[in-house]
């Protein structure tokens, strides 16, 4: 099993990192070969207008979004969890994502103010340590999405069916139960 960590901008080495520690074999991947001979795809942390843009050059954007649609496990942080969003609210004009989770993403949702912030939240009920950075928050999620994690009432973390997305950077700080849920979900889809 190997999972690839969609390389094209972003905190890819802190996502790899975290996957090798929770036990996955991880790489980066940038051409849809490779993407395409993951079990699973983590979208890191970064800035989702570059993403798109470079997906888009790249010719990434309609064979991820169909991969993901056709059951592929996605993980997404930050700019991650905006790309797994069926639907972004205040992003760039014309801006698209791979989608695949029924929800609204609203980008740096939490305010100019407080560009990045760590604190605890709620994840599964349990305490969790997050950093923040320019984050999104889930401002609308649909019927199949099920919330797994809220800081002061805003939706911070998603699950819906093998796609799983957080608007903190768990790939930062040593707390390794997200990835690890994960890791856990694309074992299982096999
Ligand atoms: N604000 C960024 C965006 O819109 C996300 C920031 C992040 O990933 N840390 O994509």
């Amino acid at each position: 099993m190997v999972i690839g960590v969609l390389a094209l901008q972003g905190d890819v080495r802190e996502h790899v990192r975290a996957l090798e520690e929770s036990g996955a074999t991880a790489k980066p991947v940038r051409r849809l070969s490779e993407i395409e001979a993951a079990d699973g795809l983590v979208i890191p942390g970064g800035e989702s207008t570059t993403l798109w843009k470079l997906a888009a050059a790249f010719e990434l954007l309609d064979p991820v979004r169909k991969l993901i649609a056709g059951g592929m496990p996605a993980f997404g942080s930050c700019a991650g969890l905006i790309m797994l969003a069926d639907q972004v609210a205040d992003g760039a004009e014309g801006q698209q994502t791979f989608g695949g989770i029924d929800m609204t993403a609203r980008r740096n949702a939490f305010g100019r103010q407080v560009d990045s912030f760590e604190r605890e939240v709620l994840v599964g009920g349990a305490p969790f340590h997050a950093v923040f950075i320019r984050a999104p928050w889930v401002e609308r999620a649909g019927p199949d999405v099920s919330v797994l994690g809220e800081d002061n009432g805003r939706i911070i973390a998603v699950r819906q069916g093998a796609l799983l997305a957080t608007a903190f950077h768990p790939e930062l700080t040593p707390d390794r139960r997200i990835h690890e849920l994960f890791v856990s979900m694309v074992k299982g889809s096999q």
